[in-house]
């Protein structure tokens, strides 16, 4: 049997690549716009950053890692998100000692042992922002601001921004102890998952996906009932930023992130039409993960997004653009000199950077001009034995059918003045 790819990987293949490339030039530009750099970490990593800078109690940590050990007895983990992984660069490559902040944005493979359905891959692509060396809130609302703005370039609809703030560990402590009152006397109607993150991880059930939790939850207090006045002074400056820029948001107290080093502002985009799967980018303030992946005390803020799921909404939506044509012409030389002719002329027009191609199955005329057609070539470059005799070619407006003659001296110059116009 033919061996086949992994479960839960996709080929991208040409009619496809496409629209990733038109995506992902939409995030160069926006990036370039406000000022972010790319970074480029590596596929795997020491499997202790994933779990101190994930965290042992989280779904990535606990059940989705690709892990092994390499030859050398070290335990490796593919990267499963990049938020640690940016962090140890910061850290490693001293970017602290840099102008202040650092600002970062990454796109690439992201690898987790789930189970694989729509929307849900074990290899995935994301692309990420990261602010390190800034705690104020204008930065918060810039990162959700730069999602907004790329949503808006490429036209996306029907987008709900959650926002929340978490608090710092000072007043989530006091969340904490709220909640478990709250729960207490219900704890046994929770589901097992929630039994469970009752005493180690409380405020994750909150934003359980089990209807029951749900409504035990329900009335239950939220981080907004206990934000210590730094935090909420914070949280009411980043509201009052995003309002000013413009950026359609709702206030979802129960959008939580459980762990420590999780801080202030969290939020998630989600956009309804493309199934069960519908968050397409999530992202927050984590305060305290650089010291806790031993760096000097860092405020961090950053998001990632799915790309296979921002994708998905593109298309249901109608809003990724028209395949364009892959050639601007197609030279047709016909016998073996032509072939050695016209193959000069072709390097001189690529040379030139102009977009042509030539056969390469020695086909017939008739077939050559088929193909032209599908390539959605605008011109045929026709290079017979006659011609050749009279240094002359036949340019053909596939548009139109209308053909001129051209000397072969002129020929590139020709060609080169239609493309100019083209373009
Ligand atoms: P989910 O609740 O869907 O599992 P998550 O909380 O694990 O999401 P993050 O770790 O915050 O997601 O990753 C950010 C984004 O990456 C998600 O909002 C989603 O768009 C995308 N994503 C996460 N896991 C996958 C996956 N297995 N396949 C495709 N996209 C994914
Ligand atoms: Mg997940």
């Amino acid at each position: 049997m033919a061996i086949q790819r992994p479960k839960g990987t996709q080929d991208l293949l040409p009619g496809t690549i496409e629209q990733w490339q038109y995506f992902e030039e939409a995030i160069r530009s926006v990036c370039r716009d406000f000022g972010y750099e790319e970074i480029r970490t590596p596929m795997f990593e020491a499997t202790e950053l994933f779990q101190r800078g994930v965290g042992q109690t989280t779904d990535i940590v606990k059940k989705e890692m690709y892990t092994f050990k390499d030859k050398g007895d070290r335990s490796m983990t593919l990267r499963p998100e990049l938020t640690a992984s940016v962090c140890r660069a910061y850290v490693e490559d001293k970017l602290y000692g840099q102008p202040q902040p650092v600002k970062l944005y990454y796109v690439g493979p992201m690898f987790r042992y789930e189970r694989p359905q729509s929307g849900r891959f074990r290899q995935f692509h994301q692309f990420g922002v990261e602010v390190l060396g800034a705690d104020q809130p204008i930065v918060d609302a810039e990162v959700i601001s730069l999602v907004w703005n790329l949503y808006q370039r490429l036209g996306l609809k029907g987008l709900e921004v959650h926002v929340n703030s978490v608090g710092c560990p000072v007043c989530r402590a006091r969340h904490r102890e709220q909640l478990q009152d709250f729960l207490a006397s219900r704890k046994n109607e929770l589901c097992s998952d929630c039994q469970e993150r009752f005493d180690r991880n409380p405020l994750r059930i909150l934003d359980c996906k089990n209807t029951t939790c749900q409504s035990v939850t329900e009335g239950a207090p939220t981080t907004k009932d206990t934000l210590c006045e730094d935090c909420s002074s914070h949280f009411e400056r980043v509201l009052a930023l995003l309002e000013r820029a413009g950026v359609v948001y709702k206030v979802n107290p129960r959008l939580v992130r459980g762990l420590d080093y999780y801080t202030k502002t969290a939020f998630e985009v989600m956009v309804d039409e493309i199934g069960a799967q519908s968050a397409i980018c999530g992202g927050g303030r984590y305060d305290k993960l650089v010291e806790e992946i031993g760096g000097p005390p860092t405020p961090g803020i950053g998001f990632a997004m799915g790309i296979e799921r921002v994708l998905a909404a593109l298309q249901v939506q109608n809003k990724l653009p028209e395949a364009e044509p892959k050639q601007f012409g197609m030279l047709i030389a016909l016998g073996e000199k032509a072939q050695i002719e016209g193959f000069a002329l072709l390097s001189a027009l690529r040379g030139q950077g102009i977009p042509v191609g030539m056969d390469l199955l020695g086909r017939s005329l008739k077939n050559q001009l088929k193909s032209a057609n599908r390539q959605g070539a605008s011109y045929a470059f026709i290079l017979g034995e006659e011609e050749l005799a009279q240094n002359v070619m036949v340019i053909k407006d596939l548009t139109s059918g209308e053909q001129t003659e051209v000397s072969l001296s002129d020929a590139v110059n020709e060609i080169s003045k239609k493309y100019q116009r083209g373009v």
